[in-house]
Formats: C-alpha cells, sequence, structure tokens
C-alpha cells in the first residue's frame, strides 16, 4: 500500500472492498458450494488456536456496556431486508443490550439464507446500511438493506478474523480473505523493487491494521455519560448510537486484540478493554482497568468496609442487634461486634 492509499478515507476503502466483493458474491450464489464451505471450517479450527473462541469453541466478548435498538418489525422482500416502527405500541423497537454471543451469530450467515438472516435481525437488530450499502452514521426507523449487503459484511468479518488467526500464527493468511478484503491485494505480500516498502508479514499486518481501522471508522462509536440511580453515581458507557454495525465493528475488535471483554472501570469511570489473564467479574462487583489497577481496587475496598462500618454503628445506636446487624449487611457476628464495641448504648 503506498502512501495515497493510506491517505484514503474508509469509506472510500469499503466502498472499493464492496464493489469487489458484490461480484464474487454473485458468484457464490451460483453454486460455488465448495467455497462457501470454506470460510467456516477453516474459521472453527483456527480461531479456536488463536484463541478468539472461548471454552465451549463460541466467539463473541461480553460488552457490559451501551444499548443497541432494535426493531420488532422486520421482514423479508427479496431481495430486501424491511424495517419500521411498526403500526401500534407493542411494534416499538426494543432498547437491547448487545448479546455476547451477537459476532458468532453474524459471522455464519454469509453463507447467504434469508431466513437466517431474518431470525437474526429479529434477535440482534439491522445492520442500519444507508441506500449504497454503507452503514449508517445514525439509527433509521425505517428502511431497507439488501440481503447482499449482510453476506458481504458477514463475509468480510469472517475473513478479519481469519486472517487475524493466521498472523497470531506468524502466518500469511489465506488468499481467499485478503481477497474479499482487497481483491487488487497480492496475498504473497512479495518483495518489491522499492526496497522500502514492506513486504511479507509486516506488510500483510499493515494492510490488516488498514482493515481494521475501516471498521473502526465506520462503527462510530463514541462516549456517553448516564446516571446509574442504583449506585447512586456517573457512568460513563459505550454509545453505540443504538446501531448494530457499531457493537459487531466492536466485538470485532476486541477479538482481534484479544481482550475479554469491555467493563467500566470503577477507579477511572472509562469503558476499557479487559486482559484475559484477568477473571471476568460478576455483575455488579467492582472492576479496574490496569491503569487504576490492585491500589484503586484496595482503595475502593476500604471505602466499602468504612461505610459498612458507619451503618453498623448507626443500626447498633438504633437499638438492633449484632446478630440482626450482622444478617442485614450480610457480615460475621463477630465483624460486626469488633465494628461497635466501642459504641456505647
Ligand atoms: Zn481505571
Amino acid at each position: 500500500m503506498d502512501i495515497a492509499e493510506r491517505g484514503q478515507s474508509a469509506e472510500t476503502r469499503y466502498r472499493m472492498a464492496f464493489c469487489a466483493l458484490h461480484s464474487q458474491i454473485m458468484g457464490l450464489a451460483m453454486g460455488g458450494d465448495h467455497i462457501r464451505q470454506y470460510g467456516l471450517s477453516m474459521a472453527h479450527k483456527d480461531w479456536d488456536i488463536a484463541e478468539f473462541t472461548d471454552s465451549h469453541g463460541r466467539l463473541g466478548k461480553p460488552l457490559d456496556t451501551g444499548k443497541v435498538l432494535v426493531h420488532r418489525s422486520i421482514r423479508i422482500q427479496e431481495p430486501y431486508l424491511v424495517w419500521d416502527s411498526g403500526k401500534t405500541n407493542d411494534d416499538e423497537p426494543r432498547d437491547l443490550k448487545p448479546s455476547k454471543g451477537v459476532l458468532g451469530d453474524f459471522v455464519k450467515l454469509w453463507q447467504g439464507n434469508a431466513e437466517a438472516i431474518l431470525r437474526f435481525a429479529r434477535k440482534h437488530g439491522v445492520l442500519m446500511l444507508d441506500e449504497e450499502g454503507k452503514p449508517s452514521s445514525h439509527w433509521i426507523p425505517e428502511g431497507r438493506e439488501h440481503l447482499e449487503w449482510w453476506c458481504f459484511i458477514s463475509r468480510r468479518a469472517c475473513a478479519v478474523l481469519n486472517i487475524a488467526a493466521a498472523l497470531v500464527q506468524g502466518e500469511l493468511g489465506p488468499a481467499e480473505d485478503w481477497n474479499v478484503i482487497d481483491s487488487s491485494l497480492d496475498a504473497s505480500f512479495p518483495k518489491s523493487k522499492n526496497r522500502s516498502t514492506p513486504h511479507g508479514l509486516s506488510a500483510a499486518r499493515m494492510h490488516f491494521q488498514s482493515e481494521l481501522e475501516v471498521w473502526a471508522e465506520l462503527g462510530r462509536i463514541t462516549l456517553s455519560i448516564r446516571r446509574d440511580n442504583r449506585r447512586n453515581a456517573w457512568v460513563t458507557e459505550i454509545d453505540f448510537g443504538s446501531r448494530l454495525f457499531a457493537v459487531l465493528a466492536l466485538q470485532l475488535l476486541l477479538t482481534v486484540a484479544d481482550a475479554d471483554g469491555l467493563y467500566n472501570c470503577d477507579g477511572c469511570k472509562l469503558p476499557y478493554a479487559r486482559p484475559r489473564q484477568l477473571k471476568r467479574p460478576k455483575p455488579g462487583q467492582s472492576n479496574f482497568c490496569p491503569q487504576c489497577g490492585r491500589q484503586a481496587a484496595l482503595r475502593h475496598a476500604d471505602l466499602r468496609r468504612k461505610s459498612r462500618m458507619r451503618q453498623a454503628r448507626q443500626l447498633y445506636g438504633e437499638g438492633m442487634s449484632v446478630v440482626g446487624i450482622a444478617d442485614r449487611l450480610k457480615a460475621t457476628p463477630a465483624t460486626v461486634g469488633h465494628w461497635v464495641k466501642l459504641v456505647r448504648r
């Protein structure tokens, strides 16, 4: 890739790849079953080796943040998937937390079964593509998207994972997958006459980074803030703009980056990609990004302990028994006894 190419916007690169793949998918539709089989049989093995999947072989990352607005009124009108906001209150779109398995379901869709795409869209949402097949920057109340576009984007996500898995193992990645991303590439990444131009693995990584930038840019993921009344605090969270494509882009990037998922740090209050070697926090449990780390965790635990101690002393002052307080605060009677021993009735 030369400098001029790197300077192209993600949208231009997406558009070029889209045109190239369009003809490829038309070819598939005319009976390239062995090629259809290719993407997934190869996927299972290599995604497991690269540890993109969990111990059950499932793809996807938990996203403890953000929402997607999913239409209820979605149907197939060949060759389109059509959606609108419905006619009654019961048809109104639902605000859903993105599910962990959404990427795993999505990368199977390119094999081109309209019913499977419809089931997926009803469960997770539509891609929200504009009239040209490009992911929209905003949520659209009604519209339609060509089923081929779904196949194209699903196949492309699959190609990203296949290449990422190969690169992890020090390999260039399958030519079929590179062809999906950019049909003008020579997937053997040969040396060129210009010695300063990268070749081999470093060239493959450079092109791959450029592909990831396309996903990041089209995902248009931003940050927003909301009030969490249960915790009586402001919480920053990822803003997907209610769009499923943004969720898919983020899950794909997290998988390639080998993070366990996206969580909100209770220290700095920012969303962070949690390293896999750290244990996954239970819902509602405090957790911290690597930057805030153990120190913030200890400080937090100390604050929590002090607050419970204050509560215990107050209840004791109001005449509650030590056993009663222990039960209420989920502490042992010995701990509560220790907390209140200096307090006189
Ligand atoms: Zn933090």
